[in-house]
């Protein structure tokens, strides 16, 4: 009975899945943001408390500004090429991402950012047809194909990783709007 106390409390004090970590966003004019960040190496406890991280920030995100659907660690002051992405569609860690262009075709996106506190979108090209190679939290290599909305949201979160932002990519110097304007013309009913 004693062993069992003592493996049960040891499992605990490793166990990350005790407590929810929400971790501040760095919002725009933070120079983290603009920085690279640097492949991860060890596929080791520190990057699943990292994976965590992400994946809880990312959550409460979503609820509090009712968007989103990936985040970067650059965004959580994590200088690694690590990001979370969350959709219905797919659902995963991504590591040391690297993309491959499958088609030239561009399409139009109007894109925000948690770290532009989701208060404005600015309108940008992004790929339609790419090729997602990267590492699992186990370490194995993995490769996805994107199309559209997919597509879009993983160059944004990649172009976290080299410290590129969406307002970077503005189509002109007036391709942007205000939350409420942006919802107006065009959130889904
Ligand atoms: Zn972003």
């Amino acid at each position: 009975m004693r062993e069992i106390l003592i493996r049960h409390s040891a499992l605990r004090l490793h166990s990350r899945n005790a407590a929810v970590m929400i971790r501040p966003i760095l919002q725009l004019g933070n120079p983290a943001l603009r920085k690279k960040s640097v492949p991860v190496q060890e596929f080791n406890w520190d990057l699943k408390c990292l994976a965590d991280d992400l994946e809880d920030t990312l959550t409460d995100a979503k609820q509090r500004y009712g968007y989103g659907r990936g985040i970067a660690a650059p965004q959580i002051g994590e200088l690694k090429r690590v990001v979370f992405i969350d959709t219905p569609d797919f659902r995963s860690v991504l590591v040391n991402p690297t993309i491959t262009t499958l088609s030239p075709a561009t399409f139009e996106v109007w894109d925000s950012c948690f770290s532009f506190d989701v208060s404005f979108f600015v309108l940008v090209d992004r790929l339609w047809n790419i090729k997602v190679d990267y590492v699992d939290l186990k370490g194995n290599r993995q490769a996805l194909e994107a199309k559209g909305d997919l597509s879009e949201l993983l160059q944004h979160e990649v172009d976290h990783l080299d410290g590129v932002l969406a307002t970077d990519r503005m189509k002109n110097k007036k391709a942007i709007m205000v939350r409420v304007e942006w919802e107006k013309a065009f959130k889904p009913k």
